[in-house]
C-alpha cells in the first residue's frame, strides 16, 4: 500500500501533483476540498454546513472532517494506496489518520511538503480564481486562509518530522521538474 500525503499551503499545486501521481502510482486520490465542494453543489445538508466555513476561509470542524474522510476510504475496493490532497489539516486530522490507517493494517508511507513562497502562493490563487470561479479564491479570503494554515496547519511540518515521514519538495519552477522531485521521493519511500 502506497499511502501519500500531499501537503502545502493553499495555491501550492497539491490538486495538480496529485493527478500525476494517481496516474503513475495507479492509487485513489482523495481531496477533501473537493469532496466538500461536491457537497456544495449537490445541496446537501453537509454542503450547507461546509459552505459557511468555506467562505470564511475557516476549516470544517475536525470531528466531521474525520468521518467524512473515513467514508471516501471505506468506498475504495483493492486500492493499491491513496494520496491525501488536503488532508490533514490539523494535528488532531493527523492523529485520526494515523489510527484510522493502523486499523486497516497500514500506515503512511511518506508526507510531500511543498513549499511555495507566499507572494507566488498569493499571485497563483487570484489567477485560479478569475479562471474558475472558486468563490474562495478572492484576496481577502485567500489572506484568511493563509493565516488558518500558518496557525493551524503548518505544525504538521513538523508532526511529520517527529514520525519520520517528512520529505521536502520545492513547489516552485518547473512543473515537470517538481514532478520528477515528487516521483524520485516517493520511489525512495518504498525501497
Ligand atoms: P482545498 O480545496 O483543499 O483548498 O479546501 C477548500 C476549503 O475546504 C478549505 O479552505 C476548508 O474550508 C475546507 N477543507 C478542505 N479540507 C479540509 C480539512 N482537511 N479540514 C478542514 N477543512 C477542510
Amino acid at each position: 500500500m502506497l499511502n501519500i500525503v500531499i501537503f502545502g499551503a493553499p495555491g501550492s499545486g497539491k490538486g495538480t501533483q496529485s493527478e500525476r501521481i494517481v496516474e503513475k502510482y495507479g492509487i485513489n486520490h482523495i481531496s477533501t476540498g473537493d469532496v466538500l465542494r461536491a457537497e456544495i453543489k449537490n445541496g446537501t445538508e453537509l454542503g450547507k454546513t461546509a459552505k459557511g466555513y468555506i467562505d470564511q476561509g475557516q476549516l470544517i470542524p475536525d470531528s466531521l472532517m474525520i468521518d467524512i474522510l473515513a467514508s471516501v476510504l471505506d468506498s475504495f475496493k483493492d486500492s493499491k494506496g491513496v494520496i491525501f490532497d488536503g488532508f490533514p489539516r490539523t494535528i488532531a486530522q493527523a492523529e485520526a489518520l494515523k489510527k484510522m490507517l493502523a486499523e486497516r493494517g497500514q500506515t503512511v508511507t511518506l508526507m510531500l511538503d511543498l513549499e511555495v513562497p507566499e507572494d507566488e502562493l498569493m499571485k497563483r490563487l487570484i489567477l485560479r480564481g478569475q479562471q474558475s470561479g472558486r468563490a474562495d479564491d478572492n484576496e481577502e479570503t485567500i489572506k484568511k486562509r493563509l493565516v488558518v494554515y500558518h496557525s493551524q496547519t503548518a505544525p504538521l511540518i513538523d508532526w511529520y518530522k517527529q514520525e519520520g515521514l517528512h520529505s521536502h519538495i520545492n513547489g516552485l519552477g518547473d512543473l515537470e521538474k517538481i514532478t520528477a522531485d515528487i516521483c524520485t521521493a516517493i520511489d525512495k519511500a518504498v525501497k
